[in-house]
């Protein structure tokens, strides 16, 4: 169950445990809910500093646990997000939780976005995996009081209870092995979350995707027994603002196909749809939301696995848009079904692109395991996508598409080839999808490296993260159309 978060003017009678904030030098706020002994903090090591924590026993039995939160005039968002989040684990058997975070510490910052940063850290940090485990050990906190009072931190606690809960249905898709969470699988999640939050779906079965022309999604498809499909869930509110485009990489099983993994790379490729996952997800809190812009989440999604039957090196495939594309190497499959989603973008007519994808083991080389890279063709609208990671606190840096780097994937027999070799892979990547999406602003996320955590920490949990939901959550909200035509991006 996740926990209740209500907010509470003082701290409720039933709290066990109780969170206070810490500054940096163990300073206190000014106002403070409880008297903290600095003495016993120092003599503990605790310094104050972001994320940390130190128990404290109180009189009556209960617990308070001193929260750090850096310097005073830092404190923003995340820190927020990362302090509920550390006391969320240091109070984790404790049924009845009230945290304090508000009091004193956060004059500067928007009440909205501090309550909605307060309610994803916890939120997020109690999130566990269970499906498969005899003892599980999941979060036991029940309630949890945020005290301070006011409709702004409210509407913030409500919405970040919102988003916590998409990003554990990302995470939960991703988490699942790749034998259940089949192509066919994610088709029903959409279905369950169309009729639960009213978005249209439309799906295409595997002669949908043929008759169609969707070469990329159909040819990766062909050495897999599990059939493709092409989702798009729509949100189309009265009096909408623009139209915009949300694609996820459904990779529900990466073997490499012909061009096989090794055991190692493949042992944690049942993430390799988590692009996909972060669309599903955010666009079922969309009506939720009723942001005033119309958004058409498009997943391709397939195994990619070897067979008598799959595509080899050399083969040449015909994308929806026309374009042709020989296949030098099969593992590199990711581009090829986003070549068929952001194609139906473009027809669609959208006036903004994003995609999420985890592409490139290049990207994880580059930024490593917490930082997504961000590519595109129009600045503006790259900035709109950075600005959006940035209030959600994703870690997004962003990578140059050169023009220089384009005849790397010159082809000797096709209109373009799916590898332009080990440097710069990350690059070539984006430069292959962006032959697809014509003159939209298009951003894309590689998320390759942070989609998967190897540890429970702050609030992400070991196994998939669901990176990418609030980013796209955040975008949605903030959207402002593009100029009509993409601008070119600096390279
Ligand atoms: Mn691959
Ligand atoms: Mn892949």
């Amino acid at each position: 169950m996740p926990i209740a978060v209500s907010l509470s003017p003082g701290v409720p009678e039933e709290a066990r445990v109780l969170g206070v904030p810490v500054f940096a030098g163990r300073q206190l706020p000014a106002s403070s809910v409880a008297e903290l002994n600095v003495d016993y903090l120092a003599e503990r090591g605790f310094e104050g500093k972001v994320g940390e924590t130190c128990a404290l026993p109180a009189d009556d039995g209960s617990t308070i646990v001193a929260l750090g939160l850096g310097k005073p005039d830092a404190v923003d968002a995340e820190t927020l997000r990362r302090a509920a989040a550390a006391f969320v684990r240091a109070a984790w058997q404790d049924q009845r939780a009230a945290l304090a975070l508000m009091a004193g510490t956060t004059s500067g910052l928007d009440r909205v976005a501090a309550g909605q940063a307060i309610a994803e850290g916890a939120l997020m940090a109690s999130y566990r995996f269970t499906r498969y485990k005899g003892d599980p050990k999941p979060c036991r906190i029940e309630t949890l009081a945020v005290v301070g009072k006011g409709v702004q931190l409210q509407r913030g606690i409500d919405r970040g209870v919102e988003i916590a809960g998409a990003v554990a249905l990302a995470r939960d898709l991703v988490n699942e092995p790749a034998g259940v969470m089949t192509p066919r699988r994610l088709e029903a999640i959409a279905t369950e979350v169309a009729e639960r939050a009213g978005l249209q779906l439309t799906v295409m079965d595997e002669v949908a995707i043929e008759n169609e022309n969707l070469g990329g999604l159909a040819g990766v498809a062909k050495g897999s027994a599990e059939p493709p499909r092409l989702l798009q869930l729509t949100y189309d509110p009265p009096q909408a603002k623009g139209t915009l485009a949300l694609v996820g990489k459904g990779i529900t099983f990466d073997s490499g196909g012909l061009s096989i993994k090794t055991a190692d790379g493949m042992a944690t490729m049942k993430t390799d749809m988590s692009g996909a996952a972060a669309v599903i997800a955010a666009m079922s809190v969309l009506p939720t939301f009723a942001p005033k812009v119309k958004v058409i989440g498009i997943v391709p999604t397939t195994e990619n696995m070897p067979s008598g039957t799959a595509i080899k090196p050399g083969d040449v495939l015909k994308i929806r848009n026309g374009k042709t594309v020989e296949v030098l190497n099969t593992d590199a499959e990711g581009r090829l079904v986003l070549a068929d989603g952001l194609s139906l973008a473009v027809e669609a007519g959208v006036d903004a692109i994003v995609d999420v994808a985890t592409l490139t083991g290049a990207c994880v080389v580059a930024l490593g395991p917490k930082i997504a890279g961000l590519m595109g063709n129009d600045d503006a609208w790259i900035e709109q996508v950075e600005a959006a990671a940035a209030r959600a606190g994703e870690g997004v840096w962003r990578l140059p598409l050169p023009g220089d780097y384009r005849k790397d994937i010159d082809s000797e027999v096709a209109d373009i080839k799916n590898t332009g070799g080990r440097s710069g892979g990350a690059l070539t990547a984006g430069l292959f999808l962006k032959e697809f999406v014509g003159d939209r602003p298009w951003a894309h996320l590689d998320i390759a490296g942070p989609a998967r955590s190897e540890a429970d920490e702050g609030y992400t949990s070991r196994g998939g993260t669901g990176v990418g939901v609030r980013t796209l959550i955040e975008v949605v909200s903030r959207f402002r159309k593009p100029a009509k035509a993409a601008r070119g991006a600096r390279e």
